[in-house]
């Protein structure tokens, strides 16, 4: 009996669609969210409802030919940095308020080709500036969960519009942790997928060589299912690979795993005892081994993610001179956004002789190859995702303490592997995420683990 229920539950989870319409659920999170995004603020855009109502009719009807795609039936919002055509793409700054997408980004194709319903366009930190969604030009995002507290940025309005459940699925920008922090505090998943793996082509770049798109959503499965259409190889993307997300084997717990412990300075020990205690729980229901990791450079990881995203945002940003799109980006940016390329000017100026960006450099690589050393002894790396427990809104906390949220996430940009946070416990109420490292292309894997985690619970 409780197996049948079980198979019923979990069919149903795969296909909204047979539960409830297109329409009907389009117009549940409508209403949901006009009830309760005044509070939140996650949505800088909805789109037109005549027309999304039209769209989410033409897709019940390929459902009931049967010709849907696999996102039919589900309703998906989008980062203000990644191009949707004809949408706002404010990247939450004055200096793009009036730019509209020209073309969609090469996952907003991959999404509308599976029949994805776009619904609108979320809040975050200016330019994807930020850890706390308090950046944004329009104003900060509230953690749904406790509405005093930040989401966790930069991806602010992705994480809160699944944490409030105005949407199925949205996607972030994680360049160094900006799906994973918010995830963590929001209390929801959040995947940054290998670099390489999801085609940024269309994406606004915060760092170029560490930016990649991901999923949230309220549960693996439903993270794995939407990472699983963006995933792979993109002609627009030279530096994408080919790679799949492998969906039947993530219900399948692996039998013999050893994680991989770190010690990372945690500000918040309550929340490395959280983290602890799971492991310990998968551990001893699994018969999973545990290594202690010792690694040299991951507490410099702050330091050497800097230099190069200043370095990057200043290059990147020199095409916003108010020509070609919206206003000069130093007429119009917030102050977190001008740091950076006053930053960026300054390291690059030739009298450095690229002293600063070098280090950045040698750094990154010593820790790639603790990373890629400690993956030849344990299948993941498990730690907290975010070192402390988020602040109040308007809190002032000074710029080491806001770059501080970062430390633990940071590794996996820098190094390009694959990591996720899904919620591990509370504080006092307040969610608390947990990280799972996995090498390089090994996103599956890396599902799989989180996956058996979620069952533990
Ligand atoms: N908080 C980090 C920063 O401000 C990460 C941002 C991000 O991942 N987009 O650079």
């Amino acid at each position: 009996m409780l197996q049948i229920k079980t198979r019923i539950l979990s069919s149903l989870r795969k296909n909204p669609g047979n539960k409830m319409t297109t329409l009907q659920n389009l117009q549940k999170y409508l209403d949901k969210i006009r009830r309760e995004d005044k509070k939140i603020n996650a949505f800088l855009q909805l789109r037109d409802e005549e027309e999304l109502i039209e769209e989410a009719k033409k897709i019940d009807e390929k459902i009931s030919k049967k010709s849907a795609g696999k996102l039919a039936g589900k309703v998906i919002a989008v980062k203000a940095n990644i191009n949707v055509k004809g949408l706002n793409i404010s990247c939450a700054s004055k200096t793009l308020e009036n730019y509209k997408g020209t073309y969609d980004a090469s996952v907003i194709k991959k999404i509308k080709e599976e029949d994805g319903l776009i619904i609108g366009i979320t809040n975050m930190d200016e330019f994807a500036c930020g850890s706390s969604g308090e950046n944004s030009a329009f104003g900060p995002t509230r953690n749904p969960i406790n509405n005093q507290l930040i989401t966790g940025g930069s991806s602010s309005g992705s994480a809160a519009a699944v944490s409030a459940g105005f949407c199925d699925f949205t996607l972030g920008s994680d360049t160094g942790g900006s799906i994973r922090n918010p995830a963590s505090h929001c209390g929801v998943v959040g995947v940054k997928p290998s670099y390489g793996s999801v085609s940024r082509y269309g994406l606004i770049d915060l760092s170029m060589s560490l930016d990649q798109i991901g999923p949230f959503a309220k549960n693996v499965e439903d993270a794995a299912i939407l990472l699983d259409v963006i995933y792979g190889k993109d002609e627009y993307d030279s530096i994408s690979e080919s790679g799949k997300i492998n969906l039947k084997e993530i219900e399948k717990t692996p039998k013999n795993l050893t994680i991989g412990v770190v010690n990372f300075k945690i500000q918040d020990k309550r929340i490395q005892e959280i983290v602890d205690r799971k492991i310990q729980e998968a551990v001893k229901k699994y018969k999973w081994d545990v290594k202690k990791i010792n690694m040299k450079y991951v507490d410099l990881m702050v330091e050497t993610y800097y230099p190069l995203v200043y370095v990057e945002f200043f290059s990147g940003t020199r095409k916003f001179d108010g020509r070609r799109y919206g206003m000069k980006i130093e007429n119009s940016a917030g102050v977190e956004v001008l740091r950076r390329i006053l930053g960026g000017s300054e390291i690059t100026k030739a009298e450095h002789h690229g002293r600063y960006y070098n280090k950045s450099l040698k750094v990154r690589k010593l820790v790639t190859e603790e990373f890629t050393k400690a993956f030849k002894k344990v299948d993941c790396i498990i730690i907290p995702t975010v070192p402390k427990l988020p602040h109040k809104i308007g809190e002032k906390i000074t710029v080491e303490e806001m770059y501080s949220y970062d430390t633990l996430t940071i590794p996996s940009n820098l190094t390009g592997n694959c990591s996720l946070s899904i919620p591990a416990g509370k504080i006092q109420g307040i969610p608390v995420g947990m990280q799972i490292i996995c090498d390089k292309f090994q996103d599956t894997k890396m599902l799989q683990i989180a996956r058996s985690f979620e069952k533990l619970s």
